[in-house]
């Protein structure tokens, strides 16, 4: 037997487990299946998340913009002149273009929502939707497409996983550079150009390592069938960065024919 979840049971819990007040601003990865069934779907999600919390950012990545082209710079995990099929696939950036099934679909409906605020890097741009939404998009620029996590950070903002794990910690991406670990360049079609894209991060499979690490700073709950948990990014990041620098290959993942990860083994 299943229980259907509801806005408002959601908006309980983020309150009375998760602590969230208007004060607090966040960056939400939302898994809608890993609640079992929601009453209202991805809206009801937004909603209680809007209802509780002061600003929430998600990512609304859009990876169907990217070509590969037929040269470029070394070590760059990509095997340059192998994009005839995903080039003639590539679409074009617009502020209106759909997330990337990648990100999930509550991400989709964020973006939708009328009141919904979009920064504009062709790859990586985020969504959000509160009082400091603009200022938080804004920081976020071609050359560093992670500012808005170090902006969160820097005002006291937190990460929200619902029914995620590590591997969508997009956040743990920002103390992977700042330990060093290599970015990527990446190439987007936008509206009159390609855009070459500095800083892009790399896989994210291997995340998962740091999990029981994070233990004791996290707050976890359960909302319906979802583990949601919740985690300061002061603390996600001083402590990812300085694990890093101790172990300069934790975090990639093992799969053999991972270029991305291969490309930054130490
Ligand atoms: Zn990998």
């Amino acid at each position: 037997m299943t229980n259907k979840v509801t806005t408002h049971d959601i908006e309980t819990q983020l309150r009375d487990e998760l602590g969230l007040t208007g004060n607090v601003n966040l960056i939400a990865h939302v898994s809608l299946p890993a609640f079992g069934v929601v009453e209202g779907e991805a809206k009801a999600v937004v909603a209680a998340l809007l209802a509780t919390a002061g600003t929430v950012m998600m990512p609304a990545f859009t990876y169907q913009t990217q070509v590969i082209p037929q040269v470029g710079p070394p070590d760059n995990a990509i095997l340059y002149g192998t994009g005839d099929r995903i080039n003639r696939k590539a679409e074009i950036f617009r502020p209106d273009s759909p997330v990337h099934p990648d990100c999930g679909l509550v991400s989709e409906t964020l973006r939708r929502d009328a009141g919904t605020l979009r920064s504009t890097h062709p790859i990586l741009s985020f969504v959000a939707q509160g009082s400091q939404a603009n200022k938080l998009l804004a920081s976020q620029t071609r050359q560093n497409p992670l500012a808005p996590i170090a902006w969160l950070e820097a005002h006291g903002g937190f990460v929200l996983l619902m029914g995620t794990d590590q591997r969508e910690n997009f956040s743990l991406h920002l103390a992977e550079q700042r330990a060093g670990r290599k970015a990527f360049t990446r190439w987007a079609l936008t509206l009159d150009d390609i855009e070459e894209l500095p800083n892009i991060p790399g896989c994210s499979e291997g995340f998962n390592a740091i999990w029981m690490e994070l233990v004791e700073m996290t707050t976890v709950t359960h909302i319906g069938m979802a583990r949601c948990e919740i985690i300061s990014l002061k603390q996600l990041l001083a402590y990812t960065e300085e694990r890093l620098r101790i172990d300069p290959n934790f975090l990639l993942c093992d799969k053999p024919s991972c270029l991305s990860c291969r490309t930054r083994e130490m």
